[in-house]
């Protein structure tokens, strides 16, 4: 059981920003940005590359957005990441979005 599926299941602790009856939105736990939350959906998905429910990966999206709403970024702007696979860091094997803003973020990423 992954990290995530154990917030999912309230065995552990979050700060949960928002929740729908798809997605769980909390802030994650080593910000890398003044706003750094990430949002999962409550099935268990390894990751983008082995997602299959366009309509889940939609309502993943739609609650980024909607946490970056709430949380006053969008007009500023903000980044949503899918780290996918060994290249790209992922470390939680529960497929999840970053939401990232509240300062200029760099492009290219490292
Ligand atoms: P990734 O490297 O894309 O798999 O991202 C995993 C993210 O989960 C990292 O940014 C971690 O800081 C974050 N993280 C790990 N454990 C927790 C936790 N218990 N609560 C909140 N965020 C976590």
């Amino acid at each position: 059981m992954t990290i995530f599926q154990k917030i999912l299941d309230r065995q552990i602790p979050a700060r949960i920003v928002a929740e729908d009856e798809h997605c769980l939105a909390f802030h994650d736990v080593n910000p890398q940005a003044p706003v750094h939350v990430l949002v999962i959906p409550k099935v268990a998905v390894r990751s983008l590359a082995e997602a299959t429910d366009a309509g889940m990966l939609g309502q993943v999206m739609l609650m980024a957005a909607r946490v970056a709403r709430e949380l006053g970024i969008e007009d500023s702007g903000y980044r949503v990441v899918l780290n996918t696979n060994g290249n790209a860091g992922q470390t939680v094997f529960h497929l999840h979005a970053h939401v990232l803003g509240g300062r200029v973020l760099t492009w290219p990423p490292g």
